[in-house]
């Protein structure tokens, strides 16, 4: 850590106590929304306070008046703040609003430090594309030139780009690092023709030891973007220096790229990343309320669990849907822990999550467990007792009718039995709903209990 980094992190512990002592907030908010929060930078009269999520940078923007005091008392003089948001890509000059020339393109790397591989969450969803980013980072240049990552959108792949960058930012200080995203990349090179200095842009790009460019779909339709990175990427390749391109979608398959790009990108390594499967999930939503600082024991299994089932095709939304329940919480929940109820809530009403698919296998178990006096275990075991058999095939019954899933999913989800037992088992309880009143009344009951609006 620099000098620098050194004195803002003391002047930032230093208010951050007296936030603390000074009892303005609760210790839970205190801990979720001030503990993991950075001086990035202060001037003479300017303090910038950067925060790891929307959510964050929106609660304490109303609470700017106490930091203000706070920090004024520390550093003994009067200050402005202002709260950003880490992910916004900002720069220190773009802060202090100080005019940033072209030439400035290579002084930064925009490297996020808080993109690193320490807290990417592997699982066989992203083995593949992370074990490759980390050998690149470990020996950038030697081994797939460039590496391609592709995937649906918020499955980790700027995440794993400035992983890598961070990574060799510490172990080989020396390299000349670039970040950039495409539509950024398109804006130089326009600039820099507009300006007179394509020449000068281009010696500098030629200089990189490694080039870590996102969202290169975006570069799609861009000709004379492309004649640039043509011979940029030709440049970095032959002097052995790493390129990592990022990309939606796997490169043969991106319109509007001339073909001799898209023949450059295949010609390394092309890794995919997926949508995390569930345990994957479930170790994303741990690591991520360590960082919000809230007791992971205030929150109950089965609320991760919905989530993980709920909100897994996108890592964002997940993170999203678990700062969501965390604010819901805080602000409107009744009791100290998150339940299952209090999850209901939080998400009542989201168009993300209809009445339908905020609806989970292991919720409708759970239901129907809770219902009959049951666990979620009798549910899935091998046990043939009549009242549990009954509840399982209830439980099977209203997999189907909400969820429409097939019987072979159902039947994995209850204990590994095959699709007939399924298929049989909701055309039993089918007949029992036609003949038998107070059954459909019991199991009215149940769909209540998960379909209250
Ligand atoms: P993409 O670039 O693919 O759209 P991002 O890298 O921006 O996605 O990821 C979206 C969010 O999800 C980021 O906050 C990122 O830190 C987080 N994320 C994605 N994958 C993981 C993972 N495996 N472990 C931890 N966080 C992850
Ligand atoms: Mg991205």
């Amino acid at each position: 850590m620099s000098v620098v980094q050194n004195h803002l992190k003391t002047i930032w512990n230093q208010t951050l106590s007296k936030i603390k002592d000074g009892g303005f907030f609760d210790e839970l908010v205190y801990n979720t929304y001030l503990t993991n929060t950075t001086l990035y930078d202060l001037n003479d009269d300017k303090a910038i306070i950067v925060v790891p999520t929307q959510i964050q940078k929106m609660v304490l923007d109303s609470e700017l008046g106490v930091i203000k005091d706070c920090l004024e008392a520390v550093v003994e003089q009067k200050i402005d703040c202002e709260v950003l948001f880490e992910k916004e890509g900002f720069t220190k000059k773009a802060l202090f609003n100080t005019q940033q020339s072209n030439s400035s393109i290579m002084e930064e790397d925009k490297v996020l430090p808080n993109y690193i591989f320490d807290n990417f969450i592997v699982g066989n969803s992203n083995r593949e594309s992370h074990s490759a980013a980390l050998a690149c980072a470990m020996h950038p240049g030697k081994f797939y030139n460039p590496l391609f990552i592709f995937g649906n959108s918020g499955l980790g792949k700027t995440h794993l780009l400035h992983s890598i960058g961070n990574y060799i930012k510490k172990h080989d200080p020396e390299k000349s690092i670039l970040y950039i995203t495409s539509s950024d990349f398109v804006t130089q090179v326009v600039n820099s023709i507009r300006n007179n200095s394509i020449e000068e842009f281009k010696s500098k790009m030629n200089t990189l030891d490694v080039l870590l460019v996102d969202d290169i779909q975006f570069l799609a339709g861009k000709e004379k973007s492309h004649e640039i990175f043509f011979h940029l990427f030709n440049e970095l390749v032959n002097n052995r220096k790493q390129i990592v391109l990022t990309s939606d979608r796997h490169p043969t398959e991106i319109k509007g790229l001339e073909e001799r790009l898209i023949s450059r990108f295949s010609s390394g390594l092309s890794v995919g990343l997926d949508s995390p499967e569930f345990e994957t999930s479930m170790a994303i939503l741990q690591q991520k309320i360590e960082h919000h600082s809230v007791d992971p024991e205030i929150i109950d299994d089965d609320v991760l669990a919905y989530l993980a089932t709920n909100f897994s095709k996108d890592v964002r939304k997940l993170e999203g849907a678990l700062n969501r329940l965390i604010f819901y919480s805080i602000n409107f929940g009744t009791s100290q822990r998150i339940d299952f109820k209090t999850a209901l809530s939080a998400f009542k009403g989201q168009a993300m999550v209809s009445d339908r698919n905020d609806l989970s296998v292991n919720t409708i178990k759970k239901y129907v467990a809770d219902y009959y006096g049951l666990t979620k275990q009798q549910l899935i075991s091998k046990t043939r007792t009549k009242n549990i058999s009954t509840a399982r095939h209830i439980a099977m019954y209203l997999c189907r009718k909400h969820l429409d899933l097939p019987f072979s999913k159902i039947g994995e989800e209850f204990g590994k039995r095959d699709h007939s037992t399924v298929m049989n088992a909701c055309e039993k309880i089918e007949g029992h709903l036609k003949k038998d009143e107070s059954f459909k009344l019991a199991i009215r009951e149940i769909e209540n209990s998960f379909l209250v609006s």
